[in-house]
């Protein structure tokens, strides 16, 4: 069997939804297991409305309605199952207005509710199309977590669950991407993003020979197309490029993504809706021999870096331990490392306060932190056998005028990162997609 799932914009309408009917009626013969995100701009909408919950103000619900109920008019299908749905969504936000509170718990209760909704609204136009469908809670299905709320994690036991479930289902699941729930019953959901997490837990748990992600692009990119218009469709990634590519370039894959399918050894592919026969972006358990040392540049903005130091770290040991520590207790996520004698500089997303983790360290360490960075990652297999790339790299920056400020290579053997001012990333992305990609 395979996991096919399809992501907000191509289930964003009913010309769409039919297109999807089409490609998995295409693949019937391989007993794909359907996994749908929310409809384009539905979880958005859902986090506008719980903010706006806090004040009372419930209006959104009505456009949420709209926007289903012309889905189901256009699918020609019910909106009815729907319904309830719209009552439990109602009484959730009626509930944050009173108490005045929204916790991440709360938040992911409400966030979930798009793929609720456009999973039933799928199973039954597919069923409509000629395709035999059931529509799947994945919570309900088994999918159980963590409760780290807005990031949850799969528990081991999810597995036996999910393919208990899955054996009972005779018609075509519409699994619902993005949600689960903790083993005490609560909701969960495993990140924005995260349906391409669920298509993942799920192929993996029922031993699928491919996951398949269906979304707008031909694939994974060499760069992103928004800053560079001719970047070009990767045909095949290590599980190790792009799990870095999707770590650092986030918007493709969410980033634990391949960690299931690493661990069954199932390859992923990345596939475009709108051309369904582009073969897209294969991932598969090892490099290809005699491929492009460079595969792709990926970036995040919106970092900060933290520098702490201390000449007293000539002292010896100890001092990385109580550093990182204070990261720890702070819950202070680290990305890049970089040390000299007297210092450290770690990058964390710039959206942290770190006004705590500054004020644990301020009694034996000096802090700064500079915000508005950003980290550039070059990824590929073959950076660590090819001579030069570094070079390349270097000179490119050169070449556009960026400033660098921090830089990693060998931690992992398949990239080089390197932090810059977020105004450089456009120019410096460019410079090195010219360097590495130019015919
Ligand atoms: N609907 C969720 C989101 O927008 C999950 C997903 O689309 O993968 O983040
Ligand atoms: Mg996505």
């Amino acid at each position: 069997m395979i996991v096919m799932k399809f992501g907000g914009s191509s289930v964003a309408g009913a010309e769409k939804i039919r297109r999807v009917a089409a490609i998995v009626k295409s693949r019937a013969a391989k007993n794909p297991v359907i996994v749908a995100s929310a409809f384009r701009g539905v979880t958005d909408e859902l986090l506008a409305l719980a903010k706006d919950a806090l004040k009372g103000d419930a209006s959104r619900i009505a456009l949420l309605r709209k926007t289903h109920e012309q889905a189901a008019a256009e699918l020609g299908v019910d909106f009815k199952p729907l319904s309830p749905l719209f009552d439990e969504l109602t009484e959730l936000v009626h509930g944050i207005g009173l108490l005045k509170e929204l916790t991440p718990r709360t938040r992911d209760r409400l966030a979930g509710f798009g793929e609720r909704f456009s999973t039933r609204l799928i199973a039954a136009a597919f069923t409509k199309e000629g395709i035999p469908a059931r529509q799947v809670d994945a919570d309900a299905a088994g999918l159980l977590t963590d409760d780290r709320f807005e990031s949850a994690a799969p528990l081991p036991e999810a597995e036996a669950a999910l393919k208990k479930y899955f054996s009972t289902i005779k018609e075509l699941p519409v699994v619902t991407g993005f949600i689960g729930r903790t083993k005490t019953g609560e909701a969960t959901t495993l990140g924005r993003n995260g349906s391409d997490f669920s298509a993942t837990i799920i192929g993996a748990a029922l031993g699928a020979e491919e996951v398949q992600i269906w979304s707008d692009t031909d694939g994974i990119m060499t760069a992103d197309p928004r800053l560079v218009p001719k970047a070009l469709p990767i045909a095949a990634l290590s599980f190790d490029e792009a799990c870095e590519l999707a770590y650092y370039g986030g918007k493709v894959l969410h980033p634990h993504t391949l960690v299931p399918a690493m661990r069954k050894n199932i390859p992923v592919r990345v596939l475009n809706t709108f051309k369904p026969d582009h073969p897209g972006t294969e991932i598969v358990p090892n490099a290809q021999k005699g491929a492009a040392a460079v595969k792709s540049i990926a970036f995040k903005r919106h970092q900060a870096i933290v520098t702490v130091s201390s000449p007293r770290m000539l002292a010896g040991p100890g001092f990385l331990a109580r550093i990182f520590s204070a990261f720890a207790k702070n819950d202070v996520d680290v990305d890049m490392i970089a040390t000299s004698e007297v210092s450290v500089s770690a990058t964390t997303s710039g959206a942290k306060d770190l006004e705590q983790l500054k004020a644990d360290l301020s009694g034996e360490f000096e802090v700064g932190v500079a915000k508005d960075k950003a980290v550039i990652c070059v990824v590929g297999d073959g950076i660590q056998a090819t001579p030069g790339v570094a070079g390349d790299v270097f000179s490119a920056l050169k070449g556009a005028r960026v400033n660098v400020f921090m830089i990693s290579q060998g931690a992992s053997k398949n990239n080089i990162a390197f932090v810059v001012e977020n105004d450089a990333v456009q120019r410096a992305v460019e410079a090195l997609h010219a360097r590495f990609f130019s015919a």
